[in-house]
């Protein structure tokens, strides 16, 4: 059975890379008929300080993408974290089966705490270990999510490896198989898996760059993204014919692969049109499909974030959704550790 899990934090800035990398794809998997959850991961937003009234706002925002984008609230579980215990509940046991050394090599928490990594919060550094709580208090077997998730879903592998084995016995006695926790697929793939920043092709796009000319915001409007795509940084060169001839030139190579996701198609197949043409006339091609693809979606969302008691409304039935899946997992989990229960 195909279970799959993703999030999205409420950080504000939804941008194209959180659209292709991600909730596009969350889009397609519910058309493929699994069973889907997608939340808005308000517990991980916190591990950077969030102001409680954006916050709010920030919530509402992602979960009006969602549904813009095409995920029905009926078909998947549209939920927020925190509305659904079982998530904190699962990461404190899971602190006590992750190693320090493994968090200690999350390349994520090094960029994110910077060079003041004494004054970072304990929840940014224990960040992979709540992710992991996320994904197997569902007991997800597929995620689908960016490049850079790729690390903290081998954690959530090794946590869930190891779960099953210190517990083996115990698993065993309760009546599970074996594999009590599944080791969960990653979903990484297609032209947009790392949507690199239009400003410096070597970083990936972000909610948090300070700067706005980094990023296409989902809810830009068309001469936002016609002045962000006109100043995004290129080379000199003309496009090649072929994908390979992209190599070593990040810029070109991301706006191919944005063309190519936003269009469905691969990088060799947008070369087959544009190769050999200059920037001065791709430019305008990719604002015009970027216009026509994300215009939809930014005016949905406007008028969806219109009706907050609407959105909390589908926040509130996914989260008693979530919850009657996830808590027989916890149930579960509690005896397996050996924790006395009420009858
Ligand atoms: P933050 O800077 O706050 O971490 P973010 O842009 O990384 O923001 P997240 O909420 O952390 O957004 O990630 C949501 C999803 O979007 C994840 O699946 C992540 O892998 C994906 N994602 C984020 N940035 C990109 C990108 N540049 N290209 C492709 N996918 C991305
Ligand atoms: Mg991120």
């Amino acid at each position: 059975n195909e279970l799959v899990f993703s999030g999205v934090q409420p950080t504000g800035n939804l941008h194209l890379g959180n659209y292709l990398g991600a909730i596009k794809r969350f889009v397609e998997m519910q058309e493929r008929d699994a069973q889907c959850l997608y939340c808005v991961v308000d517990l991980h937003a916190i591990t950077l300080w969030q102001d409680p009234q954006a916050l709010k706002g920030q919530i509402r925002e992602v979960t009006a993408a969602f549904l813009a984008a095409g995920i029905d609230p009926k078909r998947s579980i549209v939920f927020n974290q925190s509305q659904v215990p079982q998530h904190a509940e699962l990461a404190w046991i899971f602190n006590c089966v992750a190693r320090l050394g493994w968090l200690n090599r999350m390349t994520q928490f090094k960029d994110k705490a910077g060079k003041d990594r004494e004054n970072a919060s304990i929840g940014l550094y224990d960040y992979p270990v709540l992710m992991a709580a996320d994904i197997l208090a569902y007991r997800a077997t597929h995620v689908p999510v960016g490049e850079d998730q790729k690390q903290h879903l081998e954690l959530t592998r090794d946590i869930a490896q190891k779960f099953n084995n210190d517990f083996a016995q115990s698993i065993l006695a309760h009546g599970h198989g074996e594999q009590f926790f599944p080791l969960t697929e990653p979903l990484i793939g297609g032209p947009a898996a790392r949507v690199m920043s239009l400003r410096d092709g070597t970083k990936k796009m972000s909610k948090s760059d300070p700067s706005e000319y980094s990023r296409i915001n989902l809810t830009d409007d068309a001469d936002a993204i016609a002045q962000k795509v006109r100043k995004a940084k290129t080379d000199p060169e003309p496009l090649p014919s072929e994908a390979a001839g992209l190599a070593g030139r990040p810029e070109a190579d991301n706006l191919v692969g944005i063309f190519a996701a936003l269009r469905g198609i691969t990088r060799d197949e947008v070369l087959k049109d544009f190769g050999g043409a200059q920037f001065s006339s791709f430019k305008p091609a990719l604002v015009d499909l970027a216009v026509e693809m994300l215009a939809p979606i930014g005016a949905e969302m406007k008028r969806l974030v219109a009706d907050p008691a609407y959105i909390d409304g589908v926040l509130a039935d996914g989260a008693s959704r979530a919850e009657a899946i996830a808590a027989p997992t916890l149930d579960a989990v509690k005896d397996i550790v050996g924790f006395v229960r009420k009858g």
